[in-house]
């Protein structure tokens, strides 16, 4: 027999697959098939060439940007060295001269 789970709304066991949902005969139910034990797909961080970027390389700033707090702008074509990648908004931390520790947008920044 198929190892399919059976119904969350009326438990039964004979669902079926039916493409990417399951689909209860009994009760109508149809429901997502996604497995939990899917491995999440990684991450990743590509710079305004489409290069994946890694933990640790360097890059260089392709336009003027505006750091916050900081009285004079990020010229284009800083170099930054040993990046950081994170999640979020501002997807890489790093240290600047003249700036300190800050973070970056992938889509701001060339490999070096
Ligand atoms: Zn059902």
């Amino acid at each position: 027999m198929s190892n399919l789970p059976n119904c969350p709304t009326c438990n039964s066991a004979y669902t079926y697959e039916a493409g990417s949902l399951l689909v209860c005969p009994e009760c109508a139910h149809e429901w997502s098939s996604s497995s939990p034990s899917t491995q999440e797909v990684a991450r990743v961080w590509k710079d305004a060439n489409g290069n994946i970027l890694q933990d640790g390389d360097s890059v260089t700033v392709i336009k003027d940007l505006k750091v916050k707090g900081a009285s004079s702008m990020l010229k284009g074509g800083t170099k930054v060295k040993n990046i950081r990648l994170i999640d979020g908004d501002h997807d890489i931390d790093c240290k600047i001269d003249g700036f300190g520790a800050m973070q970056l947008k992938s889509e701001f920044v060339r490999k070096a």
